[in-house]
């Protein structure tokens, strides 16, 4: 039996950030993993490079049944805080692109860090350990006891960072999901985000015929809409506007797609009729849009027969389907790709039964939870990494 002040299960960004947090606290500390390496996801992140965070984190970039729970977590450790840990050890990094942060080199990076500040504090690392079972225990000062394949462990305080579903072959599982139940705290359904969507029948014929062909488009679902690029896939659709309106996304929902944001077609179109343009539609949409996607687009609508057509004979009738079909295509998903290629879990531990400010159980005191487990998700760029290092920050003060 070995005895801890802390045990925290999951040895990915949440669990990491909580054990050197904790551990600089002088709270000794030890941080178990079923997998053979630790912080996989951070590692296969952002490309390789790990978005470890964004210029710009809201609480209005995460999803929860709560949306006011984030708020405390992300207000005392903030992005900065974080950016300040990457500069501490003079870490290169760059904004891409809407305040999102990437290592210059790699992912690897970020979790050197991050172990390095468990060694420095004295932070006990152990990989393949099975977990068979957590268990409440009165012995002392001791709350809680871990058997596992590697032995037996009891600590004041246990964290449950194991994340959410997603990538299963990168160890994701299920138990934080059943501890939490074991001690009767609520789960809020779990789906797959930050997902590519699937299509059928027809739709499945567009995409697999546009595969490979990448549009800036807005897209829209239940209110809210994302600016950023579409991507054709063999099954479906993706791309970063796809993956963040995923979030949003019921099965049933309808998407609305602006095929071409930044113009007004039916403006364009009337202007090169009353111009008495002499060019085809093809070549002329050929200036906003990828010759491949025009041809099967039109074919999908059944307009083929207009882009053969001189610009000077359309009515505007046909101006108005041309540029709805564009401008609105209405188009629902058969379902997503799920957990094999899902980024992130939406849904999971009820903030209602966790303290927003300790990440301590109302109904097991000297029980934690953060990062991933938690019903919070964030969007795409870096929030959901912010989400970890937060939760794992406030938490470890308490532990
Ligand atoms: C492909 C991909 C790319 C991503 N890129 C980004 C990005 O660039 N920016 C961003 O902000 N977010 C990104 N994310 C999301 C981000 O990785 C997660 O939100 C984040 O890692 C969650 O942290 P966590 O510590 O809660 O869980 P995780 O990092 O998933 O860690 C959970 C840990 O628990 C361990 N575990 C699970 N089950 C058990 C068990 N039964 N016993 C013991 N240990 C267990 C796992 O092995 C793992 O080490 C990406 C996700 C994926 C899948």
């Amino acid at each position: 039996m070995q005895s801890y002040d802390v045990v925290i299960i999951g040895a990915g960004a949440a669990g990491l950030m909580c054990a050197a947090s904790a551990a600089a606290r002088g709270r000794r500390v030890a941080l178990l993993d079923h997998a053979n390496k630790v912080g996989k996801k951070i590692l296969m992140s952002g490309g390789g490079r790990c978005n470890f965070t964004n210029y710009y984190i809201e609480p209005a970039n995460y999803l929860s049944a709560n949306s006011h729970f984030c708020k405390s977590a992300l207000a005392r450790f903030n992005q900065w805080d974080f950016i300040a840990l990457v500069e501490k050890y003079q870490l290169a990094y760059h904004e891409k692109t809407l305040g999102q942060l990437f290592c210059d080199n790699k992912a690897k990076d970020i979790l050197n860090i991050l172990l390095a500040e468990c060694e420095q504090y004295g932070v006990d690392i152990v990989t393949q350990c099975d977990i068979e079972a957590v268990e409440k225990i009165a012995a002392n000062e001791y709350r809680y006891q871990i058997e596992s394949s590697l032995g037996s462990w009891r600590c004041q305080s246990l964290v449950i960072a194991t994340g959410g579903l997603s990538i299963p072959t990168m160890g994701a599982t299920g138990l934080g999901y059943d501890i939490a139940k074991q001690f009767g705290l609520s789960i809020k359904p779990r789906e797959a985000a930050l997902v590519p969507f699937t299509f059928k029948g027809e739709l499945l014929t567009l995409a697999q015929a546009l595969a490979g062909v990448a549009l800036p488009v807005s897209i829209e679902c239940r209110q809210q809409r994302f600016a950023e690029a579409l991507l054709f896939t063999h099954k479906g659709i993706s791309g970063p506007a796809v993956l963040q309106i995923s979030n949003y996304w019921y099965p049933g929902d309808e998407l609305i797609i602006d095929l071409l944001p930044s113009q007004s077609l039916s403006d364009l179109l009337r202007q090169w009729r009353d111009n008495g343009e002499k060019s085809g539609l093809t070549k002329l949409l050929g200036q906003y849009l990828p010759k491949r996607f025009i041809q099967a687009w039109f074919e999908f609508q059944q307009l083929s027969i207009l882009l053969e057509a001189n610009v000077a004979q359309l009515s505007n009738a046909d101006i108005e389907r041309i540029s709805n079909c564009l401008h609105a295509w209405r188009c629902t998903p058969a379902g997503t790709e799920g957990y094999r290629t899902a980024e992130v879990t939406r849904g999971g531990v009820s903030t209602d039964e966790v303290s927003s400010k300790t990440f301590e159980a109302k109904k097991a005191p000297g029980l934690y939870f953060i990062g991933e487990v938690l019903d919070v998700t964030g969007w795409l760029g870096g929030f959901n990494f912010q989400w970890a290092w937060a939760s794992g920050y406030c938490a470890a003060q308490e532990v």
